[in-house]
């Protein structure tokens, strides 16, 4: 039978872990089409072998969303196979703390060239796709992964908290242009998720701090940041869910 999702067909980066690969499995099961992007192209593979194996339809693209061309050229490939893509899920996102005067420039590096300019390359490749489905009379969803960090003033945070006000803000300025064309674009700022985030810190004071905190609290799962996505792209066309903050009851 038809669930929230079908004929939706999604794009979810960072698909290889964490929140996106959890999102990608629940929107599967909702009943979009996914097309997977990330790096690591064994864990795309296993994910898309799962979805596949429960009846759903998904399409393993490994992809470095740094590489403009290469997102473009995914772009195009999820055209020709599994159709224009009517959810993008903008999600794919690097953390790397640290107090800024130990300049750990490359790590800053890291965090801009993902969080900013990856999220401009996926913005680039997919707003063609989702005008075209708002025009065609359908749904039309762009969800930017930001965080808590994009408004919380947390020492260590400096780099990784300005990319991440940066897309926040971005989609508040994306929401007026494209609303008006019926694509809704939304920003979900999550509090503490646990996931593989907090292993590729470099810093070791930095990396015990998140430590620290995953253990003192219950976090969030990835599958309660995925129900979220679904629940903003399952909402009636013309309701807009921009701005979700999701946070364990217990974090402060
Ligand atoms: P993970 O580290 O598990 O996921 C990050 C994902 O991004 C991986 O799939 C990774 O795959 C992918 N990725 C990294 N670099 C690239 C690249 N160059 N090109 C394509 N994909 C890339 O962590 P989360 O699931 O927690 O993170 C997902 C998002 O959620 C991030 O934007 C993060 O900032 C945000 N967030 C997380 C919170 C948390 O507490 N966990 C809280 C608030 C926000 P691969 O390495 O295979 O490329």
């Amino acid at each position: 039978g038809a669930t929230p999702l079908t004929g939706r067909v999604a794009v979810v980066t960072g698909a290889s872990s964490g929140i996106g690969e959890a999102t990608a499995e629940r929107l599967a099961e909702l009943g979009a089409s996914v097309a997977l992007l990330a790096r690591r192209k064994d864990n795309l593979a296993e994910l898309a072998d799962r979805i596949t194996a429960a009846g759903g339809t998904a399409l393993a693209l490994p992809v470095d969303v740094t590489d403009r061309q290469a997102v473009a050229d995914a772009a195009r490939e999820v055209r020709d196979r599994l159709g224009r893509a009517d959810l993008v899920f903008n999600n794919a996102g690097v953390q790397l703390i640290s107090p800024i005067e130990d300049l750990r420039v490359d790590d800053w590096q890291r965090q801009i060239d993902l969080n900013v300019t990856g999220v401009m390359n996926v913005i680039a490749a997919f707003v063609p796709h989702l005008v075209e489905a708002a025009e065609a009379g359908g749904p039309a969803d762009l969800v930017n992964t930001s965080s808590i960090a994009a408004t919380r003033v947390l020492e260590k945070f400096s780099v990784y908290s300005g990319t991440k006000a940066y897309i926040s803000h971005l989609t508040r300025l994306l929401r007026v242009e494209l609303g008006r064309k019926m694509v809704r674009v939304s920003s979900i700022e999550p509090g503490m998720v646990d996931t593989e985030l907090p292993d590729h810190v470099t810093d070791p004071d930095a990396s015990e701090l998140m430590a620290g905190l995953l253990r003192e609290i219950e976090c969030l799962s990835s599958a309660d940041v995925a129900e979220t996505v679904a629940f903003v792209a399952s909402v009636p066309r013309h309701v807009n869910l921009t701005e979700i903050t999701v946070l364990p009851t217990a974090q402060a």
